[in-house]
């Protein structure tokens, strides 16, 4: 094991895609313009949130699941530096190989160096979003290898030389006439005569895919849990394609973001509850694929696991931001929030959109580089109750601002309080203000807002016309004395 446990807790060097390239309002805008996006979105997200709500509602103890995978993940937390090295130990001893990875650019060199060392030149892939946060398909094809997606909605993406919007369904953004286009124009073996029928794009995408699977010599995957007391892992998916990678190729490198170790093997019991309901509102997910190691003649013969951190070691220093490291990427906090349902994943320029994106990115990269997504939020509550291990993400939310402002120094708010401040301290000074502040008088009565650099302030709230008289001056007018 390297010192990696021992070193202060960092930002990253190298982020990979947490980062977008402009500020969510912006990005915000233009996607509320795009009504196909809207129409695509409120139909999907509408469709998981009934699915989910009638499953959910099946399980009498659903709130003490919830409270049991929020305690699990708290310990699993506030012991990290042991059961990591729990996890080293026992995935050693059954004959895998742990490396780890302080950042985005060590996870894909390591990541990358296995590949050519096992003699290839193209990977078929699970579903994973700790690859798609290192940017790690943009460096295996940079290292002249290629890599697959074999998840549809991920290979629809890849296709389609797009980014994922959602966590669980990365094409949410898609409609099945643009899937087809998509499918016509990047598979040369397809169909010409293929139609728009789900069942068609998904029979030409197992097509396509089957000889991958059939020719890689090497997976990479994800992980869903990793068992510290065991050294297994596990992979949670709906259509078999992910096991096809887990078993079939010579070679397996999974990329683990450090927060999913939990303590044992009954703490999966738990989650195996509360992630199928969760995410696609099913009672238990189709394919659950465990592994642990190396098992002679059965399976991949060489196993590799790139712990990752990339910001999650930062994230675990801050006492209240730490717990958005609880998450499970069920993805029910996207699909009932009423910002996420209109503007799409790609406004918030990450690959974790949505409230739990506004959380996890800024602590990820540093909250400077992400300070517009703790504000893309309206703070209803829909995340906090849907989420399956209680994460509170509007109070986070409200921390990160306030870290923000914080870390921003002095912002117009704090120099308007300490303003405030001193004109209230003195009652001269503040009768002095009172008279001032009849010079907005007019433009109130017109309706207009603060001047610059209030105006933000009002362009979406009521500016009050000040009175006429203050009340000092009605007080002196009725009662013939200063109050
Ligand atoms: S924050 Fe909660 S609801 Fe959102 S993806 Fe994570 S576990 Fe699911």
């Amino acid at each position: 094991m390297t010192a990696f446990l021992g070193m202060p807790a960092h930002a990253p060097r190298g982020v990979g895609h947490l980062r977008g390239e402009e500020p969510f309002p912006a990005a915000a805008r233009r996607a509320l313009n795009d009504a196909q996006l809207r129409r695509n979105l409120g139909k999907a997200t509408s469709t998981i949130r009934a699915k989910r709500a009638a499953v959910v509602g099946e399980l009498p103890d659903w709130e003490e699941l919830r409270a049991a995978g929020r305690a699990i993940k708290a310990d699993a937390m506030r012991n990290l530096d042991r059961y990591l090295l729990q996890l080293e130990a026992a995935v050693t001893e059954r004959g895998g190989i742990v490396h780890w990875a302080r950042d985005a650019n060590e996870a894909n060199a390591i990541v990358t160096s296995l590949v050519q060392a096992a003699g290839a030149t193209e990977v078929v892939k699970v579903k994973s979003l700790a690859t798609d946060e290192i940017g790690l398909n943009d460096a295996l094809a940079a290292g002249g290898i290629a890599a697959y997606e074999t998840d549809l909605a991920e290979l629809i993406v890849q296709l389609g030389h797009d980014r994922p919007s959602h966590i669980l369904v990365p094409a949410i953004h898609r409609n099945r006439a643009e899937i087809r286009e998509i499918f016509l124009r990047e598979m040369s073996d397809v169909d010409p005569g293929l139609t728009d029928d789900p069942a068609a794009l998904a029979e030409a995408a197992r097509r396509h895919l089957r000889r991958k699977f059939l020719s890689a010599t090497v997976g990479i995957s994800g992980v869903n849990f990793a068992v510290a007391e065991t050294g297994t892992l596990c992979v949670l998916e709906s259509e078999g394609n992910g096991r096809m990678c887990l078993t079939l190729p010579q070679t397996l490198i999974t990329v683990m973001g450090i927060e999913k170790v939990i303590p044992t093997w009954a703490d999966l019991g738990v989650f195996m509850q509360l992630l199928p309901r969760s995410s696609t509102g099913e009672r238990m997910n189709p394919y659950t694929s465990m592994w642990t190691g190396v098992t002679a003649g059965d399976g991949p013969q060489a196993f590799h696991l790139v712990l990752l951190d990339n910001g999650r070691t930062a994230a675990l220093a801050d006492p209240v931001g730490r717990e958005a490291l609880h998450c499970i990427r069920c993805s029910a906090c996207l699909n009932v929030c009423p910002v996420y349902e209109r503007t799409g994943g790609h406004a918030y320029g990450s690959v974790y959109p949505g409230p739990i994106g506004a959380v996890l990115s800024p602590q990820l990269t540093g909250i400077q580089d992400n300070a517009s997504l703790p504000y893309a939020s309206s703070l209803c509550g829909a995340c906090y109750d849907a989420c399956p291990v209680k994460i509170n993400i509007p109070s986070l939310l409200v921390h990160l601002r306030a870290r923000h402002v914080e870390e921003s120094g002095a912002s117009v708010e704090a120099l308007t309080m300490a303003a405030a401040s001193w004109v209230m301290s003195s009652p001269r000074r503040f009768g002095r203000a009172q008279r001032a502040g009849r010079i907005y008088r007019p433009l109130g009565r017109r309706g207009g807002g603060l001047p610059p650099p209030l105006a933000a302030w009002t362009r979406s709230r009521d500016a009050p016309v000040p009175p006429a008289r203050t009340f000092r001056e009605w007080w002196r007018d009725e009662h013939g004395e200063t109050p």
